[in-house]
């Protein structure tokens, strides 16, 4: 028996290498939110084999949840959804180190969830908070993987402080938010989150490369994907917020 062993299909036909495959089984990866985006990602990071994932999320499972959280069951209607992700990732490999946090990151809490994690993977259903987790990457010069999905759309970028645009830098920063919780049909979550882990592979890895400065679409009603160029917006004030402070 060889610790590579349930890995292997990983590493054929044209996969990863046996060492690429030892990065993954070293790497710790942050996913903020586990509803429709998160189970795909938790799942997907899981099958990798990421040895350390953390999960952060506030809610409890609820039936409205089941047209996409592939991750929850039934039993645990009611239970944090941190919870029940962990229970997921133990059941399928009691190898992977799981860490829960239940709580909205906030000002206050953000440096004592972040710590220790480079990678962080955006799974919120809102922008405010998605805005929000852009500029504390930025300040604490973590790699962000950002996903969202709506409806019949999704997107993805890979965010990377002081190499990239931020999420801000292509979609400007709304001067309000409209208090929306956005969802999507599982189709659609899962080629995001299925995308979004992608890139987490690719950057743990180094292998093929990342959405830098590029910003992929998806459109579900016509199975059809296109990327959209950008670059650091010089006016983009998040950028500018978080370099003023590295520089004081
Ligand atoms: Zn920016």
């Amino acid at each position: 028996m060889s610790k590579f062993d349930r890995y292997e299909k990983n590493m054929a036909f044209g996969g990863i290498t046996q060492e690429q495959q030892e990065k993954l089984m070293n790497a710790k990866v942050l996913v903020m939110g586990v509803g429709g985006l998160g189970s795909g990602v938790v799942m997907n990071l899981a099958a990798l084999g990421v040895s350390q994932i953390k999960v952060v999320d506030s809610n409890v499972v609820e039936e409205s949840d089941f047209n996409r959280q592939l991750i929850h069951k039934y039993k645990n209607i009611g239970r944090a959804k941190v919870i029940s992700a962990k229970e997921w990732v133990c059941e399928y490999n009691p190898e992977i180190k799981v860490e829960i946090d239940k709580i909205k990151i906030n000002d206050l809490n953000y440096f004592t969830t972040v710590d220790g994690y480079d990678i962080i993977v955006d799974c919120f259903d809102n922008f405010e908070a998605k805005y929000m987790l852009n500029e504390i990457i930025l300040r604490h010069k973590k790699i962000l993987i950002h996903g969202h999905a709506k409806g019949f759309y999704g997107q993805v970028t890979t965010i990377v402080p002081n190499k990239t645009g931020c999420l801000a830098c292509v979609m400007q920063k709304p001067k309000n938010f409209e208090d929306e919780q956005h969802s999507s049909l599982s189709p659609v979550v899962n080629v995001i989150s299925s995308l979004q882990v992608q890139e987490v592979l690719k950057v743990i890895t180094g292998a093929g490369e990342p959405l830098l400065n590029k910003l992929l679409t998806f459109d579900g009603h016509k199975s059809e994907f296109k990327t959209l160029a950008f670059s650091k917006n010089l006016a983009c004030e998040c950028c500018a917020e978080a370099e003023a402070e590295a520089t004081y």
